[in-house]
């Protein structure tokens, strides 16, 4: 027991000792955030012992009010903040600071580490928030109680944020956490009342609890008489939960404050949109496209996602964006609060609910309005928004079958009719300016927009004047794969089996493919195994061959692409289609030396490979032979 109550030394784990030094050596901008990251903190503290409650309300004996104070002492420069909220044990003060339970601190190192600057308003975003509190205080103590647990169960944690922190027992008069910030020298703007309240009011207006601080001395007062008086509170924030208010009465400002708040997240969201359902299950849903890609969405996995807070009458109950929204809506932020779910409603029963499907599919439903809003009516948020997440929402037509219409509606592609890279034509312009007795939606995958320009089998399209759609973002061709038709007309890619044509042209091309005979011939052998056939093309003007695939076949890039993550892609032979009227051909034909011959062939079929995305196998053999044809 005795030696139990000496102050125990312990070195934070390296990663958070990592964290630490950058936060008090590189953030300088934009500090006042350690406010806003403790008082979210404290409010997240409350929130579970509200939940936790459910089960046990003996755990709000005593105190019963969830709230949070903050004050300040001028004399002694420090910043106080108190809730009654859950508090911790001491094993949960080892794991919650000072060692890495989640992968957070790695991740915020990596990104501050990138090309983000060093903007101390990010550390929300990956579950750091806590040593915020560093980088305007040298020393942070921190006292706490777990709701249910005796006084003498009180933790003190201490730490100058250097490599250590303290640990001891500490008679801990009342439940939860009082978090104290010694601050540095030159923070003193933040000791200032007004300061204070003015930060909660800007950052903390709408948390749902009470923000209580000192009241303000009335005039004439001086310092002295009020540092003697017990303190008096008022409460600074609004206190509400703000999606339960009616929508005539938020302005957009408060939307916007809160989405800062909930998201960590200090840009404006892109948009938003806030319905209540009344019936026979009765639900509220305030949701949020943010502006820039989260964090968490650009480094995060897939598996930990963040940012959609379940509450049941006005309770929060989890994070549960991964019941509520399906993957590829990963970046909305926002607040489900249902009505109808029991409150001791478990994650695993969240899994197989009925209802919670119900409002799954309104939640899904909402922000495809939402998007479809923004593409109609601010075009320029729209195209931003495109910029952010039209890769996510494109992950949507192979994982949202009901939806595919929908969100292939909402998508843009660059074009043979459109303006360079820009990703600006939709399937709808597409449609609309198709060329009359045109069946098909026709497009090209390839890796990077380049490529996919400059692909051989376009210029059959280009000679006709019709459009193809230029694919080029890494998840294009997987998801193309996925969306076999669009408004009743099939999308084909451009190597992928005949073309259409007609009587005339079928004359000319079977013409082309008997004169051709003894060419092909000539090439099968010489080529051999390395091709499934040879064949005379009908995509080609100016160059001299392209690859064709067969219906399913996977575009060469991507087989690429996939091999190279590690996947197994089986191999196919390709087809290699060639164009008789190339000079290169010709040379073929007339060659007499067998071996000239056969690396004239080979080159043929490297460069189709090449325009199509495959490496080449052999790239010296590749070097080799054009000096042997150039020499
Ligand atoms: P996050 O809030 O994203 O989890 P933080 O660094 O802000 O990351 O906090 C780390 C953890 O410390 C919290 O998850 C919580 O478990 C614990 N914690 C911090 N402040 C409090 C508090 N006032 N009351 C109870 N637990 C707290
Ligand atoms: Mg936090």
């Amino acid at each position: 027991m005795t030696t139990a109550a000496a102050p125990q030394t312990r070195p934070f784990e390296a990663e958070v000792a990592q964290v630490l030094h950058l936060v008090t050596h590189s953030l300088y901008s934009h500090k006042e955030i350690f406010l806003r990251e403790l008082v979210s903190n404290a409010s997240d503290a409350c929130d579970k012992l509200r939940f936790e409650a459910i089960a046990s309300p003996e755990l709000l004996a005593g105190e019963g009010e969830l709230r949070i104070e903050v004050g300040s002492d001028k004399a002694a420069r420090t910043i106080t903040l108190r809730d009654t909220g859950i508090g911790m044990d001491r094993d949960e003060v080892v794991a919650n600071l000072g060692s890495i339970a989640s992968p957070g601190p790695r991740r915020f190192l990596e990104a501050m580490s990138g090309e983000q600057k060093a903007d101390a308003r990010l550390i929300g975003q990956f579950g750091v928030g806590f040593y915020s509190a560093f980088v305007v205080a040298d020393r942070v103590t921190v006292l706490t109680r777990r709701a249910g647990a005796p006084a003498e169960a009180g933790v003190k944690w201490e730490s100058d944020g250097r490599g250590e922190y303290t640990l001891e027992e500490a008679l801990v008069p009342e439940r939860g956490t009082t978090v104290i910030l010694h601050l540095k020298p030159g923070e003193d703007e933040f000791l200032d009342d007004w300061k204070l309240r003015s930060l909660i009011r800007a950052y903390s207006d709408h948390v749902a609890f009470p923000i209580r601080v000192p009241k303000r001395a009335a005039a004439g007062k001086d310092d002295e008489t009020q540092a003697d008086a017990a303190p008096e509170w008022e409460t600074a924030n609004d206190a509400s939960a703000l999606w339960t208010k009616p929508k005539s009465e938020i302005p957009d400002e408060d939307y916007r404050r809160f989405y800062a708040s909930l998201g960590h997240d200090f840009n404006a969201p892109a948009a938003w949109t806030h319905n209540r359902v009344e019936g026979s299950q009765s639900f509220t849903t305030l949701l949020y496209l943010p502006a820039q890609p989260p964090l968490d969405v650009l480094m995060g996995g897939r598996d930990e996602r963040k940012g959609l807070k379940l509450y049941i009458k006005r309770v929060f109950i989890m994070d549960a964006a991964q019941e509520l929204l399906p993957n590829y809506l990963r970046f909305v932020r926002g607040v489900v609060d249902a009505d109808d779910l029991p409150l001791n409603v478990s994650r695993e029963i969240l899994q197989h609910n009925r209802q919670l499907e119900r409002i799954k599919g309104a939640c899904v439903k909402r922000v495809l309005d939402l998007v479809e809003k923004l593409s109609r009516d601010a075009p320029e948020a729209f195209a931003a928004f495109l910029k952010a997440f039209g890769n996510t929402l494109k992950e949507g037509i192979v994982e949202d079958a009901g939806n595919r219409e929908r969100i292939a509606k909402l998508l843009r592609f660059a074009s043979t009719k459109g303006e360079g890279a820009a990703q600006a034509v939709s399937l709808d312009d597409y449609v609309g300016r198709m060329a009359a007795g045109q069946d098909a939606i026709w497009y090209v995958t390839a890796d990077g927009h380049k490529a996919a320009a400059g692909s051989p089998q376009l210029e059959a399209f280009k000679a006709r004047g019709i459009e193809v759609l230029l694919m080029s973002d890494r998840i294009d061709a997987w998801m193309v794969g996925h969306l076999h038709e669009y408004a009743g007309k099939p999308l084909r890619h451009v190597a992928k089996g005949e073309l259409p044509l007609d009587g005339a042209e079928k004359k000319r091309q079977e013409d082309a493919a008997k004169a051709a005979a003894p060419l092909l011939d000539r090439l099968g052998a010489l080529l051999g195994e390395r091709v499934e056939q040879v064949r005379v093309s009908a995509r080609l003007t100016d160059s001299p061959s392209c690859l064709a695939l067969a219906e399913h076949e996977m575009a060469p890039h991507l087989a690429h692409l996939l091999r190279e993550a590690g996947q197994a892609v089986p191999e196919n032979r390709p087809t290699l289609e060639i164009n008789p009227q190339h000079p290169l051909l010709r040379r073929i034909e007339d060659e007499t030396d067998e071996a000239r011959a056969a690396d004239l062939a080979t080159l043929l079929l490297e460069q189709a490979e090449l325009t199509a995305g495959a490496p080449l196998a052999d790239p010296a053999a590749f070097v080799q032979r054009i000096n042997r044809l150039l020499g």
